[in-house]
């Protein structure tokens, strides 16, 4: 938030724990009409725990946890952190990777112990023309079935494992959904993972529509497809990759446990990260308007 921000509704903003950044933003919450809604960290809690590890036939399981955690301890990404923790929780200390890429949307990449590793999506191991074999590929599918993202792990070329990776709804997430439907928006899920693990979470929480496997540069292409269709968009968000999408929406509302980027980019902070917040901020600024006029 900037040093300026205001309280909506002064005092009882505050309390709800929303930051306004100028009066000007009361208004467009009259209008919106659609709530965009990113999955992790603003649906979910973002705690990401390595459940379970799945190789490939002649791999040895400590291997796998020893490069790809590794790697992923390099990584500031929740879903990297989970196997980090799982790993070296298996393993104890990771060696250092001598060579290091995040690949935003994807993955990571990098060189361990003299071996090139790979740890991220099926997509990742595809640009350098690595398949996974039928039983991780039937690992995956059950995975993501189960509402789990599926990170599969290659090296030296080929593709070893499949590590299960989830987080959990928050609890006050289903409660804010029926919040924001009952202030007349329309709610939409939009994350990087993959379709199964996006309508799982969806339909925990009550969202009928789901936007998967976009990659972080094209969450904002969305937001303005959606306002093309002629609907105001509000949008909820708290990473880096959600930073633009944010300062396109007509009504951007940022996590305030979530990155810099994406308080800078809003129009509202959500300071507790709590979800029920956005629709707080969207009654209390429209009934404040109300009481101006
Ligand atoms: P979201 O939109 O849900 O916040 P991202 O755009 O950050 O997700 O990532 C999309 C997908 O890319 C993740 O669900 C995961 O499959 C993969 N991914 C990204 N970064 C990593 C990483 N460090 N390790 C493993 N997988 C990753
Ligand atoms: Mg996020």
């Amino acid at each position: 938030a900037t040093p300026t921000a205001l309280m909506v509704g002064t005092g009882r903003g505050a309390q709800l724990g929303i930051l306004i950044k100028g009066p000007e933003v009361l208004e467009t919450t009259r209008k919106v009409d659609t709530i965009v809604l990113d999955k992790t960290g603003t649906v979910t809690t973002g705690q990401m725990t390595l459940l379970a590890v799945h190789t490939a036939p002649d791999t040895d399981e400590t291997d796998v946890l020893r490069l790809a955690g590794a790697l992923e301890h390099a990584s500031e990404h929740p879903i990297a952190q989970a196997v980090a923790a799982g790993a070296s929780a298996k393993v104890g200390t990771l060696p250092t990777p001598e060579d290091f890429a995040n690949i935003a949307g994807l993955g990571v990449q990098g060189v361990v112990d003299g071996h090139a590793v790979l740890v991220g999506r099926e997509k990742l191991l595809a640009e350098w023309a690595i398949e996974l074999p039928a039983e991780l590929g039937r690992a995956k599918n059950e995975a993501e079935a189960r509402g789990r993202t599926a990170i599969a792990v290659a090296w030296d070329g080929e593709a070893r494992a499949v590590l299960e990776v989830a987080d959990a709804v928050k609890e006050t997430s289903p409660e804010a959904i029926r919040r924001l439907r009952a202030l007349g928006l329309t709610p939409i899920l939009l994350t990087g993972d993959n379709e199964a693990v996006a309508k799982s979470v969806a339909a925990e929480v009550g969202i009928d529509e789901v936007i998967a496997e976009v990659m972080p540069e094209d969450k904002v292409n969305v937001v303005k497809r959606l306002q093309g269709e002629g609907r105001s968009v509000a949008m909820v968000g708290d990473g880096v990759n959600d930073a633009a999408a944010l300062a396109q929406a007509d009504l951007g509302l940022a996590m305030g446990t979530g990155t810099d980027a994406a308080i800078e980019a809003g129009d509202l902070t959500l300071v507790r990260g709590d979800l029920r917040a956005a629709a707080d901020a969207i009654r209390l600024s429209r009934k404040t308007l109300g009481t101006i006029r």
